[in-house]
């Protein structure tokens, strides 16, 4: 099986726990479940109605404030704004509309609108998405492709562990729904192939890249 990110050739392991086979890159550390366990749109749906993602909840809100207490001071100022793959709740966008920035939420699911492709955007948020993705490489560059030149993607996912021993006591992949996991190292490789630079990550589950090449709109 390749890498779904940067195309190597991978070390396969089972997952016993969960009773799946499953896949390392040793060369960008990218972890994914076998692609044949993959679920449907609908059953997805299911899981992510039990998300309890309640905009009046305060723990909510402070989960949001704490990514953009991270995000937007390396941003600096405002502008346009998406929210890809937002759930049920649009607090977020909200959030940045809030501080001044003109934003759209999208989640094929719950706010399937394909308006935001209409624009392109100053910054792109990507809150708890790309462990969920079946095509990561494919997302990734369709989202660059929304970025003005010099436009942000802003991601939070819980970055892999850096050995399989660690990865198969990891709480984060017991979610059907989470199949794909990513070290900084993915995102290199992402951002080398999709003309963005890699400007920081906090170690754990944030990172921001910034585009530098001009994209076809
Ligand atoms: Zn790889």
């Amino acid at each position: 099986m390749r890498c779904l990110i940067c195309h190597a050739g991978t070390d396969c392991f089972v997952d016993a726990a969960l009773e799946i086979e499953s896949y390392c890159c040793p060369h960008c550390g990218t972890i994914f479940k076998d692609p044949q366990i993959h679920q449907t749109f609908s059953l997805q749906k299911q899981r992510y109605d039990l998300h309890e993602n309640d905009p009046s909840d305060e723990g909510y809100r402070h989960y949001f404030q704490h990514f953009l207490d991270w995000v937007l001071p390396q941003v600096g100022g405002s502008g346009s704004a998406l929210d890809f793959g937002c759930g049920s709740s649009t607090l977020l966008a909200d959030m940045l509309t809030g501080k001044g920035w003109e934003s759209t939420a999208y989640d094929p699911i719950y706010h399937p609108e394909k308006g935001y492709r209409n624009t392109v955007y100053d910054l792109i948020t990507v809150v708890e998405v790309f462990e969920h993705l079946h095509d990561p490489d494919a997302t990734f560059g369709m989202l660059v492709g929304l970025l003005k030149k010099e436009g942000y993607l802003a991601i939070r996912t819980e970055f892999v562990p850096g050995s399989t021993e660690v990865y198969l006591h990891w709480y984060y992949r017991q979610d059907p729904t989470h199949v794909v996991f990513f070290s900084p190292g993915a995102f290199d490789c992402l951002c080398a192939r999709w003309g963005c630079i890699y400007v920081a990550d906090n170690s754990k589950n944030m990172l921001l890249v910034r585009k530098v090449l001009s994209g076809t709109k």
